[in-house]
């Protein structure tokens, strides 16, 4: 049986990616992980093929000339999008595909798929808004005028959570990720 296609947003700094390996470690999900597509410089620790696929401007826009992006969105100045080919390709495999997006791509994503069974959106909320400041400056790895983009843009992203067809708060990242895992066991009967 082909495999779900899952959305999962949240705002910069909230933890996708921390909730995303835990669920990836639970075999019994068959989940694949989408790598995206990024303009955006690697940071420390990230590897390319594994985080994202990094690339130049040209390259970005060639695939998006010829198709080759399921969506694609510009996110503080940096362009992101899906690979296609291989997210349909893990679907037919029979694997429940989890692409990590924000809000523009995934609405794009949800109106492609609106009609689809096989397609969930799930926004990934902080427990409140100071909290996901302070992860932000956390991490320490930009600096304070990209933080405050990704401030801004993140009460932006809140706002959208109403799009999705479930919200889960990341109050611990295991919580978050049973949460999640819950939810795609009831979508796949497992
Ligand atoms: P970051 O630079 O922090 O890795 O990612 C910035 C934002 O871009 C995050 O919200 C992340 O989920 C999103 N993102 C990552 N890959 C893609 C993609 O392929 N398409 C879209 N639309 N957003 C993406």
């Amino acid at each position: 049986m082909k495999g779900l296609l899952i959305v999962l947003s949240g705002p910069s700094g909230v933890g996708k990616g921390t909730v995303r390996k835990i669920l990836m470690e639970d075999k019994s999900l068959n989940l694949a992980y989408s790598i995206s597509m990024t303009t955006r410089k690697p940071r420390i620790g990230e590897v390319d093929g594994q985080d994202y696929f990094f690339v130049d401007q040209e390259t970005f826009d060639k695939a998006v000339e010829h198709d080759e992006l399921l969506e694609h969105a510009c996110f503080v100045n940096n362009s992101y999008g899906t690979p296609k080919a291989y997210v349909e390709k893990l679907r037919n495999e029979g694997k429940n595909v989890l692409l990590e997006i924000e809000t523009n791509g995934a609405r794009s994503v949800m109106d492609k798929y609106k009609d689809d069974d096989l397609f969930i959106s799930i926004f990934l909320l902080p427990p409140s808004f100071e909290e996901l400041e302070k992860r932000i400056r956390g991490r320490r790895t930009e600096e304070e005028s990209v933080v405050q983009e990704r401030l801004g843009k993140a009460k932006g992203e809140i706002s959208l959570q109403t799009l999705y067809d479930y919200r889960v708060q990341n109050i611990t990242p295991e919580q978050a990720a049973n949460e999640i895992s819950n939810i795609i066991k009831s979508k796949i009967h497992l």
